[in-house]
């Protein structure tokens, strides 16, 4: 009898398209297949099969089992329960998962080596590709390059036999890693928590646990004993270290590889394609048994799952706010239940739903009070700008820059956090007041000076900065209003010439490999003031950092969203402790106009418990996540009269149930981006509710327009 085969494909379609089993392809779940779609082939894994025939409607057939190995089985089944929670096509998360599998691989290499034989014609050109050949194998075209000749020498020399070309396969092979290479000694309360975490992992099973502690108190080198614990119990279980940032991943890659003896696979949108072929084949044949990487790690088709590591579990970089929309740690979380694996949660500052799950013991609360060693945390004070303010055009009160003169006297370095890209958020003329704006998008245009343009941080869109006012064509009259780091730098510059001075932020920045080498010149002395953006601020270690600045501590607090205050909190948190992570005390200053806002009187305080308190008592107050859940939904289109009926078709349909209610339409604050007007709802529900499942309901019942597009975001954390 034939068989169905249901093909899940990595398109945002709502559900997997069945096709017909050719006769003896003997397909299982979990196999990818090329199966045809329109006049294309595609690949796709079967996520079911059954019995029957294509009915009145003939099927189209598979059209071949692909070479590659199936998906494991659990990995389909997070691939789905994912969809489903994000209420979004299951198509989404797999073509997440299926990233690797269509990178192509990496290529072997032809490398020109000296065969022995001696030239027949000695000419200088040619004894330089000697020299260079015997110093290094490289390719063809890189021998000429660096011995400075033209290609046809070295052809010569090929031709003659004096060089010959050896190909040299990729390594695709991972080292393992050994558990038992290099403990560290851990001090009393890492050992407590790494035995109790080891207990965890004896145990089997899928478990949780929040690993809390200050910045500096060893939280890596606990997970990292985890971690071996792991490995050490099944000779083919697989950890997952999950960052929040690239810039992090190199860190811990490098520690991962010193406490193991092997490096391990390296996963995010930096990672070169054959490299990322090469994880995602590891990790699915159970050859890379550790994966560092952001959040798209966790879509990767592992064997055998035992521990994911989410560090930095607060971080809002784990929430994917395009495409397929989700939040990492609340993924691994359900990664974790599906794999049957544990999963540690790290931070000096835990988000409110973690700290809440660990108060109500669903997860295993494990606390380091202290940093390691003699390092302590460091002192913060609030200058506060009403009364020390920056003189007219600058941006560092004179007690942040008398600090930074005695930091700088004693030869140690500085770090000013700012977490706003460019030179100036705002340009404005000062003739007729028009701001610079985005052609299609709701947005001021911020102004960047390394590049001398006018840049929407958005949608990406830039222009040189005019030389008139495009509105009233004032000559000279477009002033740069506020600070972004490149205008602090300036600053820096101006007040200390001597110093050395480095922007750390996106812009500046442009791969993991550029991000290494300036967090290596930080920790290696060689910057005495960096100006840094929140990627710099978070995880490193610089032993000579005595003094961290908050150029804008109240930044984040503007815009007021639910989250405004704990993430400026961990924010801030973050970037003080930055200070003193040796012996050296360090000390951090806030720049605040608010300096008795509770965020900055607990950050002065270091009082965390008091503030996670008071906002947790306001949440739940509100019904607010923790105690409550959300969802947004944001419909936008480029025609405004049909989003605005569709908007209100959307309002009359949405379901009626006890505990949600639903708010809006109402325009989101960012009502146009990439000329689409924008409109938001808010849904709140009560815990027990099943989100998602009235979310997919409500969806069920309309149908979008035209180029009117629907997303949900479930648990958001942007409200624009
Ligand atoms: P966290 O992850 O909590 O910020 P880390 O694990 O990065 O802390 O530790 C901070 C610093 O202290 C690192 O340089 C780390 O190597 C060092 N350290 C922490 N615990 C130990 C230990 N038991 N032995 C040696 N060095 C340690």
């Amino acid at each position: 009898m034939s068989r169905i085969a249901s093909v899940l494909l990595p398109l945002p379609l709502p559900e997997a398209f069945d096709y017909e089993e050719p006769d003896g392809m003997a397909l299982a779940v979990g196999d990818q297949v090329a199966a045809p779609l329109g006049p294309n082939l595609m690949r796709g894994v079967v996520a079911a099969l059954r019995d029957g025939a294509g009915g009145n409607r003939p099927l189209k057939a598979v059209q071949a089992k692909l070479d590659d190995p199936p998906l494991p089985e659990r990995t389909l089944e997070f691939v789905q329960w994912a969809a489903r929670y994000a209420v979004d096509a299951p198509g989404q998360p797999l073509a997440i998962a299926l990233r690797g599998a269509r990178a192509p691989r990496a290529k072997p290499v032809r490398v020109i080596e000296p065969s022995g034989l001696a030239p027949a014609r000695a000419t200088t050109a040619r004894q330089q590709v000697l020299e260079a050949a015997a110093a290094a194998s490289v390719s063809a075209a890189e021998l000429a390059r660096i011995a400075g000749v033209s290609a046809g020498v070295v052809k010569g020399l090929l031709d003659e036999g004096v060089l010959k070309a050896r190909v040299i396969e990729p390594d695709v092979a991972f080292a393992a890693p050994d558990p038992a290479r290099s403990p560290p000694f851990l001090n009393p309360s890492q050992a407590a928590a790494a035995e109790s975490l080891g207990e965890m992992i004896a145990a089997g099973g899928f478990q949780v646990a929040l690993l809390d502690g200050v910045t500096g108190s060893g939280k890596t080198e606990v997970y990292l004993e985890t971690a071996a614990a792991a490995l050490g119990a099944h000779p083919d279980a697989q950890v997952l270290i999950l960052l929040p940032e690239i810039a992090l991943t190199q860190a811990v890659i490098e520690r991962v590889t010193r406490r193991f003896g092997a490096a391990p696979g390296e996963w995010h949108s930096d990672v070169a394609p054959p490299a990322r072929r090469r994880v995602w084949e590891g990790v699915l044949s159970g050859r890379c048994r550790i994966v560092v990487g952001a959040r798209s790690a966790l879509f990767l088709p592992f064997r055998n799952l035992k521990l994911v590591v989410v560090d930095e579990e607060h971080d809002g970089s784990f929430k994917q706010e395009e495409g397929f929309i989700y939040h990492a740690r609340d993924l691994a979380v359900a990664r974790g239940k599906i794999e049957t694996a544990a999963v540690v949660l790290a931070s000096a500052t835990p988000s409110l739903e973690t700290l809440r799950n660990a108060e109500t013991g669903r997860y295993r609360w494990l606390k380091l009070s202290a940093r390691h060693g003699l390092a302590r945390l460091p002192d913060i004070d609030i200058v506060d700008l009403r009364e020390a303010p920056p003189e007219s055009g600058r941006w560092l009160s004179p007690p942040l820059v008398r600090a930074m003169g005695e930091t700088l006297g004693k030869h140690e370095q500085v770090l000013l956090f700012l977490n706003r890209r460019g030179y100036a958020p705002l340009v404005l003329c000062r003739a007729c007041g028009e701001r610079m704006t985005a052609p299609d998008t709701d947005s001021w245009l911020v102004e960047h000076r390394y590049s001398g343009r006018l840049v929407c941080h958005l949608t990406g869109f830039s222009m040189p900065k005019p030389a008139a006012c495009p509105h009233c064509g004032a000559k000279e009259s477009l002033a740069s209003i506020g600070p972004g780091v490149e205008r602090v730098e300036e600053e820096v510059r101006a007040l200390f010439p001597d110093a050395r001075v480095a922007v750390f932020s996106s812009d500046t920045v442009f791969d993991a490999r550029e991000g290494k080498r300036l967090i290596e010149a930080m920790a290696a002395g060689e910057i005495d003031v960096m100006v840094a953006t929140q990627s710099a601020a978070k995880g490193h270690n610089f032993p000579k950092l005595t003094l961290v600045g908050v150029v804008d501590a109240d930044l984040g607090l503007r815009g007021g969203d639910l989250r405004a205050a704990e993430r400026t909190y961990q924010l801030l948190a973050q970037a003080t402790g930055r200070a003193g992570r040796r012996e050296r005390p360090g000390r951090a200053l806030l720049q605040t106009y608010a300096p008795d806002h509770p965020v900055m009187q607990a950050l002065k305080a270091q009082d965390r418990d008091a503030f996670v308190a008071a906002e947790m008592s306001e949440r739940e107050f509100a019904g607010l996540p923790p105690f409550g859940r959300l969802a947004a939904v944001v419909a936008s289109d480029v025609d405004a009269a049909r989003l605005e009926a569709f908007v209100r078709e959307m309002a009359e349909a949405a379901p009626n149930t006890p505990g949600v209610e639903v708010y809006g339409p109402a325009d989101a604050p960012l009502a146009l981006v990439r000329g689409r007007r924008r409109k938001r709802f808010l849904v709140r529900a009560d815990r027990n509710v099943d989100l998602s499942a009235y979310m997919a309901a409500w969806r069920a019942r309309v149908r979008p327009k035209g180029a009117c597009r629907v997303a949900i975001d479930i648990d958001p954390y942007s409200f624009l």
